[in-house]
């Protein structure tokens, strides 16, 4: 069955959202009504081979006849219905159709009617729009969503023919302060609404517990509403990546079939691996749910160009990573009517050749082999806003496996089971700070059955709640405890090598010592180890003269170790934020040197060649894909994406399975047979030149 009849046959049909795999999103401003260009639209529908669409629909501006009152229907509507058109037009082609709907802003004459709808200020103030200050940012948690909001829900859900409603800015913008929030969280919590984002404060997260109570609650609300005017329909509420952390997860995934990541393209020096990051994110919190990316045709920065265009390449290659690591392509437009039509051919373009892999690559399932931990139980602590300030360990790592070439998951310690942990050889822990006593054991129990570890910094050093632990909860593992308060930041450190054969110290020739962090946790050693490097005592970083080290190396800077049938490498110091912040070579070669000695064996698939390349994996019956992505980037270390530089001298090799003798392999993006051959119980296959990206598809035969 091709991808069209797929569709065709989930219409309306209460898994319709498996056939949802291409998605075009119009967003409209109040103008649009009466000066777009309809058949324009209609036509990117067809162009595109979009199977799904999102259209506004309702919330600040309504895009139909609305009759609810307070609703602000677009003045330039007449007796017009465009949103009813578009619908109109998308099911005479058979796509699926979700409503939009944005409730985070109301016009003043709603705030004058209905003031306790309006989010206030710690200082009291009912909150104006940042951006607009006409309009009213609304409260997320009181009336105005459960009331109001409730009713445009259910008069779009009755009146139109969609399969979803989905939400935008529907969760609030930080604490509100109004008489609701303020009489609310009292009653449930007994406490006063916070004053400070502090992620220790037991009264910040008795907040963040409300607010993901009250807000996981609306979804299903809102949900129940939607279903009962479309039997087959939902509400889709707009969570995805590190926000996802603000709702309960078991309910998300029970009430949502189908989840956007709403990251819509780099920012600043963001890499371009962070579309993938998103999809490998998701997936390790709500498994094999299907996901889209919301990729923007527009620049995303902080001062915000929405009428502008990003560069080709920037919009080809963010969706081709996130698609790689199974996200589905889902482009936005503001503003129909367009000024600078030249994101159209790379959204094209990259929409026929997702059209061309899905029906090889969605029977494959994303498999890896190192599963890198998401310290959700970490960062929920943090307000989304503030979450980027505790990433930086786990971003380090990432970069580190993506440089490494080794294919990765993503695993949230929140969803993390020993069944979960079983499917990876190895599992990477950057920073998971907070963890409880139950995730602690299941780590020790996953090492004692042979998995592989490799972590570092402040793993383990509190519980859950965030109250620190006398001593590592993991201690066991690292065979050492904590023996002072974490040190830092210091300037000017050092790490020496000790010896000359464990394979950690590979490729540091000429060296006696590398950088070292910039904190770092004393440590009193019990267990044996291998200690491939050791601290050099800090030293002054000026008067120049004073530049030299007076001690000799002796505290361990990493421990490589046994325990039970699994290997374990602990760094007592912030390696990956560190490599995060300076991207040094030494420490790129560090962390890699440590998940090989850490696995033991070799990878089950290896590439080689010039350049960076992201790389993702999937398995199927007889089957697997090695997808690379190409992100060497001629701008050098900064993040945009102008031209494409072809990779030439790429190698992939893949271990056979047990009872393959043989193997085949193809190129799925150029259509070419690549060079084989088998050698020790693997293939190697040269690529002849990958452009943005290649797909290796290896048969398997007996
Ligand atoms: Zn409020």
């Amino acid at each position: 069955m091709n991808s069209t009849a797929e569709a065709l046959s989930g219409l309306r049909s209460p898994t319709w959202y498996e056939g949802a795999t291409r998605w075009t999103q119009l967003t409209l401003v109040e103008d649009d009504p009466g000066s777009y260009d309809l058949d324009f639209w209609l036509g990117v529908f067809d162009e595109t081979q979009s199977n799904a669409t999102c259209l506004s629909a309702g919330g600040y501006v309504a895009y139909y006849p609305s009759k609810i009152p307070l609703h602000y229907v677009s003045r330039h509507i007449g007796d017009g219905d465009p949103f009813g058109d578009l619908v109109a037009g998308a099911r005479q082609r058979n796509m699926h159709v979700v409503a939009r709907v944005d409730p985070h802003a109301v016009h003043a004459d709603v705030a004058a009617a209905h003031p306790e709808w309006i989010s206030v200020t710690a200082e009291g103030e009912l909150r104006r729009h940042w951006s607009f200050p006409e309009a009213y940012v609304t409260c997320a948690w009181g009336g105005y969503n459960r009331e109001f909001m409730s009713e445009v829900i259910r008069e779009i859900a009755a009146g139109y023919d969609i399969d979803a409603i989905f939400a935008n800015r529907w969760s609030g913008h930080g604490v509100c302060y109004c008489a609701h929030c303020s009489s609310d969280f009292r009653a449930k919590t007994g406490r006063e609404l916070p004053r400070r984002r502090d992620p220790f404060d037991p009264t910040w997260q008795a907040w963040l517990g409300w607010s993901r109570d009250v807000l996981t609650e609306l979804v299903g609300h809102w949900n129940g509403i939607v279903a009962s005017e479309r039997p087959h329909g939902r509400f889709i509420p707009n969570i995805g990546n590190s926000s996802m952390l603000d709702f309960a997860l078991d309910e998300v995934k029970r009430y949502c079939p189908i989840l956007f990541v709403d990251h819509q393209g780099r920012t600043g020096v963001v890499p371009i691996w962070s579309a993938g990051r998103d999809g490998k994110r998701m997936r390790g919190v709500m498994g094999d749910k299907p996901i889209g990316l919301v990729t923007s045709t527009s620049v995303e920065e902080k001062w915000r160009w929405k009428d502008s265009v990003q560069s080709p390449e920037e919009i080809r290659m963010w969706m081709i990573d996130g698609m790689a690591h199974g996200l589905r392509p889902w482009f936005t437009k503001f503003n129909a009517k367009v000024h600078d039509n030249r994101w159209l051919p790379p959204i094209v373009e990259t929409y026929r050749l997702h059209a061309e892999l899905e029906p090889v690559l969605s029977k494959l399932a994303p498999t890896a082999e190192i599963a890198l931990l998401d310290p959700s139980t970490t960062l929920r602590t943090w307000h989304s806003d503030d979450r980027d300030n505790a990433e930086g360990h786990e971003l380090g790592f990432y970069h580190a496996l993506v440089e490494a070439r080794m294919p990765f998951d993503l695993l949230s310690d929140l969803v993390m089971t020993d069944a979960a942990l079983d499917r990876y050889r190895l599992i990477a822990v950057a920073n998971a700070a907070f963890l409880s006593e139950a995730q602690c054991d299941m780590l020790t129990r996953y090492v004692e059955r042979g998995g592989a570890l490799v972590t570092s910094f402040e793993t383990s050093l509190y519980d859950e709640h965030g109250v620190q632990r006398p001593d590592f909860g993991l201690s066991r593992l690292f065979g050492a405890s904590v023996a002072g308060p974490t040190e830092g930041p210091v300037k000017n450190t050092y790490i020496a090598l000790d010896g000359a054969d464990h394979p950690i110290l590979r490729g540091f020739d000429g060296a006696s010592r590398i950088m070292g962090g910039t904190r770092r946790i004393p440590l009193d050693v019990h267990g044996v180890s291998e200690v491939p490097f050791r601290f050099v005592p800090h030293f002054p970083d000026l008067p120049m003269e004073e530049i030299y080290a007076r001690e000799p190396a002796l505290e361990p800077a990493v421990l490589a170790r046994q325990v039970g049938k699994g290997r374990v490498v602990y760094f007592p110091w912030n390696i990956g934020e560190i490599f995060w912040e300076v991207t040094n070579a030494d420490h790129s070669r560090l962390l890699d040197n440590a998940f090989r000695w850490a696995l033991g064996t070799p990878a089950r698939v290896q590439s080689a060649g010039p350049g960076l390349v992201d790389i993702a994996t999937r398995d199927g019956a007889g089957q697997i894909s090695v997808h690379l992505v190409n992100l060497t980037n001629p701008m050098m270390m900064k993040g945009p994406i102008r031209e494409t530089i072809p990779l030439r001298g790429q190698s992939v090799s893949v271990a056979l399975p047990s009872g393959a003798t043989t193997a085949t392999a193809r190129l799925l993006v150029s259509g070419q047979v690549p060079a084989t051959s088998l050698q020790g119980g693997r293939l190697h296959v040269d690529l002849p030149e990958i452009h943005t990206n290649e797909v290796v598809l290896v048969e398997f035969g007996p």
